[in-house]
């Protein structure tokens, strides 16, 4: 594995791109036909930068694992006629919702004082649906894999060939699971760790939308912490959730001697987290 500043090379074909913000991922994946990327972002100079890696070979697809703003960026750079791909319900997920990722883009933008407009944004939401199970682009094989829990349509896409597997927003280092709707995204986030098990042992990289890369050996000890944090949530009743979240979020880390909600970031999505179940399960909200 060797950096190239913000660029790590893992196979011959495959190359990681990790932003500033939240330390998210985006793979570079050289095929006959030019690049495929992988979740692009997020910064207009990490897309400048991504860009020039590409540039000379070009750009093939763009791939996106879920329908989260910061997973499904582009530029024009990258060229704009250029076919990207989500599952089928993250396309119409990415339909419904784009006038919020838009307004959540612009308060990224405010929040972090970023001055000019990061993103081309008639670029956007432009992803076509590409179905479960295997496909090939630009002559290389890629298994797409539907990885529901964090977001519904979330899909996992795996380079057999190269033996690399980008597994969206699981699996981080540095980031609690979170939910999206819901109690009703435990079991299915549970069976998605069920089956990246399975695939993370066979694969040489792994690769999470936020955080560091890991061998399969890390990966199975990030999933087992998945899977306990994803446990205790799903023992929360609506008693649990009637006090002082604070205080419970607390405890269930201190129970788990889980350490990736310490950041406060990380707290911030842990707490989350639990407004959203009280949210659900008590119908109030939370906070
Ligand atoms: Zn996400």
């Amino acid at each position: 594995m060797e950096r190239e500043q913000a660029f790590t090379r893992l196979t011959n074909r495959v190359a990681v791109h990790q932003s500033a913000y939240w330390h998210t991922n985006s793979g570079l994946v050289r095929t006959a036909e030019g690049y495929i990327l992988v979740d692009p972002g997020i910064l207009k100079a990490e897309l400048d930068a991504i860009a020039a890696f590409s540039a000379g070979v070009g750009v093939r697809a763009g791939l996106v694992t879920h329908a989260h703003w910061d997973h499904m960026l582009w530029s024009a750079r990258f060229g704009r006629e250029v076919a990207r791909f989500a599952s089928e319900g993250a396309v119409t997920q990415i339909q419904a919702e784009r006038y919020r990722f838009l307004q959540e883009m612009a308060e990224f933008e405010r929040v972090n004082g970023l001055g000019e407009s990061q993103w081309d944004h008639p670029l956007l939401f432009q992803e076509q649906p590409l179905s479960s199970g295997s496909h090939f682009i630009g002559g290389l094989e890629v298994q797409v894999v539907p990885l529901p829990g964090h977001s519904a349509g979330q899909c996992g896409f795996y380079f057999a060939g190269e033996g690399v597997l980008f597994c969206g927003d699981t699996l981080s280092d540095e980031e609690v699971p979170t939910l999206s709707a819901g109690p009703q995204d435990l079991t299915p986030y549970q069976q998605s760790l069920d089956f990246l098990a399975g695939l993370a042992a066979g694969a040489r990289w792994i690769v999470p939308g936020h955080g560091q890369l890991a061998n399969p050996a890390e990966a199975l000890r990030r999933l087992d912490s998945d899977h306990a944090y994803l446990e205790k949530l799903s023992k929360l009743g609506p008693a649990d959730l009637e006090g002082d979240l604070n205080a419970l979020g607390a405890r269930i880390l201190e129970e788990l001697a889980e350490k990736r909600a310490d950041s406060e970031a990380g707290w911030l999505m842990h707490l989350e987290n639990l407004a959203l179940l009280k949210r659900v399960l008590i119908g109030r909200a939370g906070g």
